[in-house]
C-alpha cells in the first residue's frame, strides 16, 4: 500500500466514524464546534500570556514584549464571544440546519482534494475580509459602528480574535460557510476549512512569533501573520489581509517584514 492509499484509508475510517456521531447532524453542533475549536485554539497562547511576565524565553517571541493581558481583559472578550455565540451563531445555525439538513456522502474525499480545497477556501476568505476589513476603515461611520469594537486593544493577543461586534461576527461566519459551498467542497474538507481558519486567525492575533509560526514556513513573505495583524492593531492602517500578503502589497498597504516591527516601534 502506498503512502497516498494509507492516507486515505485513514480519511475514511475517519469519515465513517464521524458521520456515524448524532452530534454532527444536531441543531447545536455547529455552535458547540465553534466554540469549542476556538477556546482550543486559545488555550495553548493564554498559558503562554500567563508564563509571559515572569520567562524571558516566552517573552523573547512577543510581538510587544511591553504589552501584558489582564484578567479583566480577557474576560471582555470572552464574554463578547459567548454573547455572539449565544445571541446570533447559534440562532443562525439553527435556521441553517433547517433549511439545509447536514449531507453526508459515504466516500471521504480524496487528501490531494481536501488540501486543495481548504487552500482554495482560504485564499477566498482572505480577499473577501481584506475587502470588507478595508471598507470598514476607509468609510469613517463603517469603522465607528461595526469594527471599532476589534481595535479595543492596540497590542493583539488570542482572545482579541473573536472580540468583535455582530456585524462584523456575522460577516465573517458568512464568508468562511459561503467558501465551501460555492466551491462545493466535500463536509469533510468543510471541517477542516473551519478548522484551519480558525486556527490561522487566532494566531494571527496571538502576539506571538516563533521560528515555526506560519510566516515563517510559508515562502518569499507570501503570508503575513501574527506580525502583519499585529501592526495592523497598532497602526491602523496597514495590513488589512488576514493571512496573505498578495492584496496589501498590491494597493501598497503592506508594512512590517520579518524583522521590522521593533524598528517601526522605535520609530512611532
Ligand atoms: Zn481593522
Ligand atoms: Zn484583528
Amino acid at each position: 500500500m502506498t503512502t497516498s492509499e494509507g492516507t486515505g484509508r485513514l480519511l475514511q475510517i475517519f469519515w465513517d466514524w464521524l458521520r456515524h456521531q448524532n452530534l454532527l447532524r444536531s441543531p447545536f453542533f455547529p455552535v458547540f464546534f465553534s466554540l469549542t475549536v476556538y477556546l482550543s485554539c486559545c488555550l495553548p497562547y493564554v498559558c503562554l500570556d500567563l508564563l509571559c511576565s515572569r520567562l524571558t524565553l516566552v517573552r523573547r517571541f512577543k510581538l510587544q514584549p511591553l504589552s501584558g493581558v489582564t484578567w479583566a481583559m480577557a474576560w471582555r472578550c470572552l464574554r463578547k464571544t459567548l454573547h455572539n455565540h449565544i445571541c446570533f451563531i447559534f440562532p443562525i445555525s439553527v435556521v441553517h440546519w433547517y433549511w439545509r439538513p447536514v449531507f453526508s456522502p459515504a466516500p471521504a474525499p480524496e487528501l490531494l482534494t481536501v488540501v486543495k480545497d481548504v487552500l482554495a477556501c482560504l485564499l477566498l476568505f482572505d480577499m473577501q475580509y481584506f475587502l470588507w476589513h478595508l471598507l470598514h476603515h476607509k468609510v469613517p461611520w463603517l469603522y465607528h459602528f461595526f469594527h471599532k469594537e476589534h481595535h479595543v486593544y492596540t497590542a493583539t493577543f488570542s482572545l482579541t480574535t473573536e472580540n468583535t461586534g455582530a456585524w462584523e461576527t456575522l460577516s465573517l461566519s458568512f464568508f468562511a460557510a459561503l467558501n465551501p459551498a460555492l466551491l462545493g467542497c466535500h463536509p469533510l474538507t468543510e471541517l477542516f476549512f473551519f478548522v484551519t481558519n480558525m486556527y490561522l486567525s487566532v494566531e494571527a492575533h496571538s502576539g506571538y512569533e516563533f521560528p515555526w509560526s506560519p510566516c515563517r514556513l510559508v515562502p518569499f513573505g507570501l503570508y503575513g501573520g501574527a506580525r502583519h495583524h499585529d501592526l495592523h492593531h497598532l497602526k491602523f492602517k496597514v495590513n488589512y489581509a488576514p493571512y496573505f500578503t498578495h492584496w496589501d502589497r498590491l494597493l501598497g498597504t503592506l508594512q512590517g517584514t520579518q524583522g521590522k516591527l521593533r524598528d517601526t516601534l522605535k520609530r512611532s
